[in-house]
């Protein structure tokens, strides 16, 4: 009987665990919050981070005026300029790589394996990529940036588009990875999970799911990393 109320009840924990939490999440005094597919928020007290913001405008104007907006690459579904435009304010500074500023005319570049500190952050790109031969057409090595940020005492790892890299697997003290998988695009649901057992952050946010034919298996995913101990935030990334 103990038994049964001991599976019971880690049934309903595991039920209560992949239910999608839509307004976002907090991690100690930093909350992330997603607006579609690869874009989001994340905010603190003090500053407001837009990253790859896609959408309308009216998503970001319940926010602050960003302190930083982050891009990761080219592609439509991170990059707009105009919305970059209307949402940048005289403090906001747009920290981005070479081949976006060079398209947004505007801009602060970062490129693969450079670091930059700005009020109370450290960034560093992290280089995102396909390694899949016929995928290598979607992101050249070199082009576009994953970023790990530090940011009042949490290290945060966006992974952009990328597949399970060498530099992804072996990013460390990692507490919050967000991490794409998406066909054919990026990576597989198993190379996702592979690569952040070995990664193993506090916390894992998969987010970019959606590819040409429908989302990619988040519960395959869910189930491999959770085995390992490691926390799965599921948010509402299709609206
Ligand atoms: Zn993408």
């Amino acid at each position: 009987m103990k038994k049964l109320a001991f599976y019971c009840s880690a049934l309903v924990f595991f039920c209560i665990s992949l239910v999608v939490q839509a307004n976002g999440v907090k991690h100690g005094a930093i909350k992330i919050v997603p607006i579609e597919h690869a874009s989001f928020v994340m905010e603190n007290k003090k500053q407001v981070i837009f990253v790859d913001p896609t959408g309308d405008k009216s998503l970001y104007q319940v926010y602050s005026d960003p302190d930083l907006i982050l891009i990761t690459d080219i592609h439509g579904d991170h990059f707009k300029p105009e919305l970059i435009k209307s949402l940048a304010a005289p403090k906001t500074q747009i920290l981005a790589p070479q081949a976006v500023v060079d398209k947004l005319g505007e801009g602060q570049v970062i490129n693969n394996g450079e670091s930059k500190r700005m009020r109370r952050l450290k960034i560093t790109a992290i280089p995102m990529y396909n390694i899949t031969e016929s995928r290598l057409k979607y992101h050249p090595k070199g082009r576009g940036n994953g970023y790990l940020i530090d940011w009042a005492g949490q290290r945060i790892y966006i992974s952009g588009d990328t597949e399970d890299t060498p530099e992804m697997r072996a990013l460390k003290d990692i507490d919050i990875a967000l991490i794409c998988m998406n066909l054919p695009y990026t990576m597989t649901a198993k190379q996702a999970a592979d690569a952040v057992i070995e990664m193993h952050p506090d916390i894992v946010i998969p987010y970019h799911f959606r590819g040409k034919n429908g989302f990619e298996d988040v519960d395959y995913f869910t189930k491999q990393v959770k085995k390992q101990g490691i926390q799965v935030d599921r948010l509402a990334w299709y609206p």
